[in-house]
């Protein structure tokens, strides 16, 4: 359905295509330091993007202490007491999520006067709109479109390609009288069955698995579908404050001395395990999988006691007696829920194409410049676009990384974060602005620590000493095309 554009064009500064945490970080960054106006649409009713679909019992990977927008703390900073994070700084609720965001988007951003926010409608008129600004906004339940004049960029706040289970489409069929649910359905249906089948290795089957017992459902109810086995990221190694210095800037730093230092990906793996920063399900099983889930060291005790891991490759059709999967069957059993967990999250196989830099005339690409970091990405990207002019110098500080899908993988992206990283520490203004940024995990420790403190000075100089080796040696390990980590 589409009717014509209404007469009077819109004008503004910036149009966001999305309305999720990359369009939020960059926007509460260019008001603080532009005086800029925006247009920001998004197919959703709300700002928040996909946590508006989330899982009822979904939780940040990382502490709430580093995400979000850079203008606004999430969380109150505790370290949690309970449950399988304890010790550990907090990881917000979906609802505190898509809350913060609400009440940003009410409170700074409309409030402002400078943000207009159109839900429930699509940014149309690229690719040729880039040259002549000129775009429409079509709403997505009466068909009409307004015409928009761009007066600088279109911002592509939908390159992270978020695929969640209550909104993706199935790659698996499944005959009527089996019932299979996202998670989001879980909750609900739970108490009606005896038994459940996880579908899927990623984070939203580790949290469904890890919800599913610490509400009492016993070990051997649970069947988990595991296509591939998944490197996990230890959290305790992501923790900003000084309290935490020794494992996550002294974990950084010996990660770069392995990487230096590994004859393969293989043996950088093994090294990172034995450090205890990357842990796997089964340690008779190697992990082919890398897509950047942490766990901690408590929830991976209670996720082995799973002992029913079905390990035969992906679903393809489940019926009442039985799972076909791509190397063989699986018989089943009645009085069983399926969860659908099988949704890619991000698009971790997805390339970067080399023609999509962040910035170019007429439009600016929320890529991710710093791998697993999106919202930190977006609002240096914002910093670099409201205080540089030159496109090429911009691009020259954002080279894209991408999600990833496997061990090597992760090593070609740590060596474009290495890059991004060394590029940023030539400019003092900009360090100067990430060191300050609440989104960077590293700055906020370092701004903590004293001048005189030997010993962390000592962890910093052996980073500073492992990082080019690292890159070198990065760049060697990543270079064959044969599969990784075998
Ligand atoms: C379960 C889960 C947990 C996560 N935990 C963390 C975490 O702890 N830390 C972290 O850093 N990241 C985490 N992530 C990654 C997360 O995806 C990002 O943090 C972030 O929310 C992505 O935001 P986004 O704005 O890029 O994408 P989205 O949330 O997908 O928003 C994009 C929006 O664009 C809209 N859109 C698309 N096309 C158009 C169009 N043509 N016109 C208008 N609108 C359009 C969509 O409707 C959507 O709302 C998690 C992801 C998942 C799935």
């Amino acid at each position: 359905m589409q009717t014509p554009a209404s007469t009077t064009p819109l004008q503004t500064d910036y149009l966001v295509k999305g309305c999720g945490a990359t369009a939020m970080a960059f926007v509460d960054v260019m008001l603080k330091e532009t005086d800029a106006n925006f247009i920001m649409v998004d197919k959703r009713a709300a700002p928040g993007g996909h946590w508006n679909d989330a899982y009822p019992f979904v939780r940040l990977h990382q502490p709430s202490a580093c995400y979000g927008v850079a203008s606004r703390t999430l969380g109150h900073g505790r370290t949690d007491s309970t449950g399988f994070n304890q010790g550990l700084l907090e990881l917000a609720s979906g609802y505190e999520v898509t809350d913060y965001f609400h009440q940003l988007m009410r409170d700074t951003f409309l409030a402002s006067g400078r943000v207009s926010f159109h839900p429930m409608s699509e940014v149309m008129g690229e690719p040729e709109a880039i040259h002549s600004g000129s775009y429409a906004i079509r709403s997505l339940l009466s068909g009409e479109t307004q015409t928009v004049q761009v007066r600088k960029r279109l911002v592509d706040a939908t390159m992270v390609h978020t695929s969640i289970p209550l909104t993706h489409t199935r790659k698996f069929t499944v005959a009527k009288d089996v019932t299979c649910e996202p998670p989001n359905h879980l909750t609900r249906l739970a108490p009606q069955y005896k038994r459940f089948t996880l579908l899927g290795a990623g984070k939203t089957a580790i949290d469904s698995v890890s919800w599913l017992l610490a509400n009492g459902a016993p070990p051997e109810s649970i069947t988990w579908v595991l296509p591939r086995d998944p490197w996990l990221i230890n959290r305790t190694f992501f923790q900003p404050g000084l309290k935490h210095f020794e494992q996550t800037i002294g974990g950084t730093a010996r990660q770069f001395e392995i990487f230096a230092s590994a004859s393969s990906v293989k043996e950088v793996c093994l090294q990172m395990e034995a450090e205890g920063s990357w842990m796997r399900l089964d340690p008779n099983v190697w992990p082919k999988m890398f897509h950047g889930a942490t766990v901690t060291q408590l929830e991976l005790e209670k996720l082995r006691g799973i002992k029913n891991m079905v390990r035969r490759g992906r679903v393809l059709h489940i019926d009442a007696h039985s799972m076909q999967l791509e190397s063989g069957v699986q018989p089943c059993q009645p009085e069983t829920l399926y969860v659908d967990c099988t949704a890619s999250a991000l698009q971790h196989a997805l390339p970067i194409d080399a023609e999509q830099p962040v910035f170019e005339a007429g439009l600016v690409r929320l890529h991710m410049i710093r791998t697993y970091q999106p919202t930190f990405s977006a609002a240096l990207i914002a910093h670099i676009e409201a205080t540089l002019d030159d496109d090429a110098a911009k691009r020259q500080l954002c080279q894209p990384t991408h999600m990833t899908d496997t061990a090597k993988d992760y090593l070609r992206v740590m060596a474009i974060n290495m890059r991004n990283q060394a590029a940023w520490n030539t400019l003092p203004e900009l360090r100067s602005w990430i060191r300050a940024c609440r989104l960077d995990g590293f700055g906020s420790t370092l701004a903590q620590m004293a001048k005189d403190d030997a010993p962390r000075r000592e962890v910093l100089a052996r980073l500073a000493a492992a990082t080019a080796p690292a890159l070198a040696n990065l760049q060697r390990l990543t270079a064959h095309a044969e599969s990784d980590s075998r």
